[in-house]
């Protein structure tokens, strides 16, 4: 019975088993697209997202990524208040209008408003009485008289004919509206009542960034971490206004977790990602609890020893491959979490059917990453650590304890917890918006390489070649001593 274990064992493949073959092409890698669905509701402009992790995700990396067109998980390893916060944060940078608007009232005097000004750091109001906007006042008309008159009212010196528009204008309206009628900032309104501003500076900068990912309101698209049983944390995610929940734990085929999911689906409206998984079983069992999304990844990862530490673990290539096709069946979309090294990766990946990639080391380096950039040998590098090491489960509120279904009671101790990652650094990466369009360019390249317009025909087109150890090491630069790193080849020292 045990050496049959063993022969009918099957193989496991990783991403330097194999590479893509090139096949008759007549795309050209600039006409490619690159959406696809990363949740059954949600699609993003590029198939990428940031590890719930404390050392990758935290607001400014989800409002980067979002205006890149992927999208941030906000990691767990904080009170829910802190997490709400962070989920609102990413919601309210990606709005066309701000709507805790500062106003004033028309008797306020004009020093009143020129401090409010000052200490708001804004540079007009709408001067509002019982929440009905009457007029709208600036640093421009106040600046001829602060001087001699600062008792005068608002009223006596505010624009009374403001322009307003409703909730539901678009960017490029709004700045018709604005260069019409030559005002810098149009107040929103419903039924006379101010809801918000919207500014000429906001909207040319949503210009920058076409490409953002956006909800139907216009705001970025944000998904955010929770626990298998974190009823609470789910739910005021839900009213926070994230668009899809992660379920984040080590081992998604957990049948308690898997029975769950349908009362955490009960309570809350965003879509429900479940993960981690690298089995086809698994993906049967959640897909019958209606998940909108699977994250697949036992061990791949880069600070990861869950496949040292207990032997478990299935290569991600097959991973995916297997995850990929039963959830094709039921139209759900899969996520390949971990073990990205290179651009090369994440076509090999969605040629064996993810739909979308996620990354914690590539990402961990940047700019927009939580945390500082400390100097070492003369080299930049950022902190990076897994979810499952003893710093983040000791760290924060402890998140990665339950992550890895670890139990700590009473005073937490280092001496009672079985880490499954490790921590250390990464070599500092500049910014995501640099990242990305790297990473974004080699898949692009790999598309016109197959013939493949978009993601749905590489993930049917693209054919694999099976490689040696020969044929990697071939692969890579050799022969030579690099002496200009490559922007899309990281090497570490
Ligand atoms: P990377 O992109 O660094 O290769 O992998 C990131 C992924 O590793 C995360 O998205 C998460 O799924 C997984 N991960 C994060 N922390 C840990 C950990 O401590 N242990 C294990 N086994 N996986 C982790």
């Amino acid at each position: 019975m045990y050496s049959k274990k063993l022969k009918e064992a099957p193989v496991g493949y990783t991403f330097d088993d194999f590479l893509i073959l090139p096949g008759a092409s007549e795309v050209e890698p600039k006409d490619v697209s690159t959406k696809s669905m990363v949740s059954r509701n949600f699609e993003l402009n590029i198939p990428l997202i940031s590890s719930a992790m404390d050392t990758v995700t935290e607001s400014d990396m989800a409002i980067t990524l979002a205006q890149e067109g992927g999208m941030g998980v906000i990691h767990r390893n904080m009170t829910i208040k802190e997490q709400v916060k962070q989920v609102k944060q990413v919601k309210k940078s990606g709005d066309l209008a701000i709507h805790d608007v500062i106003t004033i009232n028309p008797e306020s005097s004009l020093k009143e408003a020129q401090s409010i000004m000052d200490q708001e750091m804004v540079s007009g109001m709408p001067v509002v009485e019982d929440e009905v906007v009457i007029g709208i006042i600036s640093r421009r008309d106040i600046k001829p008289i602060i001087n001699s008159d600062s008792h005068k009212k608002v009223r006596e010196i505010m624009t009374s004919d403001v322009v307003t528009v409703d909730e539901s204008i678009t960017p490029g309206e709004a700045l018709d509206i604005a260069y019409e009628n030559k005002v810098e900032r149009l107040p929103v309104v419903r039924e006379g009542k101010i809801m918000g501003i919207v500014t000429i500076k906001d909207i040319l900068e949503r210009k920058k960034h076409p490409n953002a990912c956006r909800d139907k309101k216009g705001r970025f698209i944000v998904a955010a971490a929770t626990g298998p049983f974190d009823l609470d944390r789910a739910i005021a995610l839900d009213k926070s206004g994230v668009d899809i929940i992660a379920i984040d734990t080590a081992h998604g085929h957990n049948m308690n977790i898997v029975k769950y999911v349908k009362t955490m689906k009960k309570n809350i409206e965003a879509d429900l990602i479940v993960g981690n998984i690298a089995t086809r079983e698994a993906a049967e069992d959640l897909l019958s609890q209606e998940v909108d999304g699977l994250k697949v990844g036992i061990g791949p990862g880069s600070m990861c020893t869950t496949r040292i530490i207990s032997g478990i673990g299935v290569p991600q290539l097959t991973a995916v491959s297997e995850v990929a096709e039963v959830a094709s069946e039921y139209g759900v979309p899969v996520i390949a979490d971990g073990g990205i090294r290179y651009s090369g990766d994440i076509a090999k990946a969605i040629a064996v059917g993810a739909d979308v990639i996620m990354m914690g080391n590539l990402l961990a380096g940047t700019y927009e990453a939580p945390g500082e950039v400390v100097v070492m040998n003369g080299r930049k590098y950022k902190q990076y650590r897994g979810m499952g090491s003893l710093g983040a489960m000791t760290g924060g509120t402890g998140a990665g304890t339950d992550r890895y279904f670890q139990e700590v009671k009473g005073p937490m101790k280092h001496s009672k917890l079985v880490p499954e990652g490790v921590e250390g650094v990464v070599p500092y990466r500049g910014s995501v918006s640099e990242m990305v369009f790297q990473l974004v360019g080699g898949l692009k390249a790999s598309m016109g390489y197959c013939g493949a317009q978009d993601i749905k025909s590489m993930q049917k087109k693209a054919k694999l070649v099976r490689i040696t150890s020969s044929g990697i090491k071939e692969s890579h630069p050799h022969d030579l001593l690099i002496t200009n790193e490559s922007p899309n080849y990281p090497t570490l020292e």
